[in-house]
């Protein structure tokens, strides 16, 4: 990476001489890299340069790209090495699940929407009417930091095949993924001014990117307190937004159910990137009579999980990814301990031999009391909260039972009843018995989680408007 001073504007590297801010290594809390803190003039260049641009690709044939899309996903393939260390070191998530999820997702995605174009339906007949499919303009697109690219590709890879042109803000605590990314776009035949990126903080340059009138939608992953802003700003132009946010997913454990499985299942999502992930099963739901077995299992799998180096190969959890977010959670830790929950495992002080960095303890709280904070708010760290249940209806109740509706998941040794009760989640997605992940299937939130889908058609079919003529 040779351009971290710069933005990327109208298809050239423009030096920024201004402000910078500093990416910290989260596993040892050195600074590795300076990035711009751009101002509202170098957005509002980027968002000129994508709205000239407008015109010409949105009038773009499938194959030109199709083609594009094709370059992008070898450029990834080919950097995939580099990706997954340079989010390592940004996010702290161990180099090895890095490197499947970080590098390998990205590049996953963007083939599936290489399989699926060609036969997407940019045309439809309906009676005497062709329903024709149109890009919807100049997107916006803010990414947060905890899978920083994959983050980046849901929105920029279906937003180009949509016929649309793009201002890229990445999130300023790991923007250097965006950065190989936006070298790899330099070296397709996408034209100049479809993907632009500018560095910076979002109270200025997000700030800006969201109330520019030539900005026709913003796709904003972040959380639900950004989210907001965005739905506010948006409404005042009639932007559409696209809004993937944050989450207090439940893992509801049936009476039933072969408890050691599901419990291993729910503390390896829970704690997948030490927490920070949006849809983490965060709550685990449990028979009031299975409690304490269930919170011996959970300790004793956490037991397993000490933080380490993220680099090395053998480590399952690494630190959070800055300092700001490693304080958050331990002050949420203090506040379980200060709500009467029980403390079963980890607990708010560092681990041992990890002074530098930004670690925290996997941490299980039992009895955890629904309405809680601790049961209620995202802590996007690595701390499970154990709730007992009564009955089936209660158990949902308390599923149902926050703001969010990300995601769940429902364990039972009956795949029929496990799945008449994921129907009643209100989440835009449950993992039933420990269902794999699927590319192709649509990703987003109910309630304050969000609005709109990512992933395959869904996630395509946002960039699109509808238009009829009548024949
Ligand atoms: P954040 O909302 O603080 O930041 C996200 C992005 O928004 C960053 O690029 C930031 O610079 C920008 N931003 C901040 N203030 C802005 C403003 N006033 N105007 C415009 N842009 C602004 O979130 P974060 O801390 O980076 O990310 C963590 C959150 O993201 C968690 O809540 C998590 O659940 C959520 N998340 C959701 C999903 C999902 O798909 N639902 C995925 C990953 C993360």
């Amino acid at each position: 990476m040779n351009n971290l001073s710069k933005n990327y504007i109208n298809g050239q590297w423009v030096d920024w001489n201004g402000d910078t801010i500093d990416v910290h290594e989260a596993g040892t809390g050195e600074v590795i890299a300076k990035v711009p803190a751009s101002d509202r003039e170098a957005m509002e260049q980027a968002i000129a340069a994508a709205d000239a641009a407008f015109e010409s690709w949105s009038e773009s044939t499938l194959d030109q790209r199709i083609k594009v899309l094709e370059q992008l996903h070898a450029g990834l393939k080919e950097r995939a090495g580099e990706i997954a260390e340079t989010v390592c070191r940004e996010v702290g998530m161990p180099i090895k699940l890095a490197t499947g999820i970080q590098a390998g997702l990205p590049a996953t995605v963007t083939k599936t929407y290489l399989k699926m174009l060609p036969d997407f339906p940019f045309t439809e007949q309906c009676g005497n009417s062709e329903v024709q499919y149109a890009p919807v303009g100049v997107v916006g697109c803010i990414t947060p930091w905890n899978y920083p690219l994959h983050q980046v590709i849901l929105k920029i890879v279906p937003a180009i095949a949509a016929g649309c042109t793009v201002v890229l803000k990445p999130a300023e605590i790991a923007p250097q993924s965006a950065y190989i990314l936006a070298e790899i776009l330099d070296g397709t035949d996408l034209p100049k001014g479809v993907f632009n990126l500018v560095c910076g903080e979002g109270q200025t340059v997000g700030d800006t990117l969201i109330k520019h009138p030539a900005v026709r939608m913003v796709s904003f992953t972040g959380s639900t307190r950004t989210g907001n802003l965005i739905a506010h700003a948006a409404a005042d132009d009639f932007k559409r937004i696209a809004l993937e946010m944050g989450g207090k997913s439940a893992s509801v454990i049936l009476p039933d159910a072969d408890l050691a499985a599901a419990v291993k299942g729910t503390i390896n999502n829970c704690l997948l990137n030490s927490g920070q992930t949006c849809t983490a099963l965060t709550r685990m739901l449990v028979p009031a009579d299975k409690h304490d077995e269930a919170c011996e299992l959970a300790a004793a799998a956490v037991a397993k999980m000490t933080p380490g180096n993220p680099l090395e190969e053998t480590t399952r959890l690494g630190p959070l990814a800055s300092a700001q977010q490693r304080d958050k959670v331990i002050d949420y830790i203090k506040l379980g301990i200060e709500e009467g929950h029980t403390l079963v495992a980890g607990g708010p002080e560092a681990p041992e031999g990890c002074d530098k960095g930004y670690f925290v303890k996997a941490t299980v709280f039992g009895n955890v009391k629904p309405g809680s904070r601790l049961e209620q708010e995202e802590i996007f760290g690595p701390v499970l909260c154990v709730v007992p249940y009564q009955d089936e209806a209660d158990a949902i109740r308390i599923a149902n039972g926050t703001q969010y509706g990300l995601s769940g998941a429902v364990w039972s040794a009956d795949a029929e009843k496990a799945k008449k009760v994921a129907s009643k989640f209100r989440t835009g997605q449950v993992f039933v018995n420990g269902g794999d992940f699927n590319p192709m299937a649509p990703f987003g939130g109910f309630g304050h989680s969000g609005i709109g889908r990512e992933f395959g058609k869904w996630g395509l079919e946002e960039f699109l408007e509808v238009r009829s003529l009548q024949l």
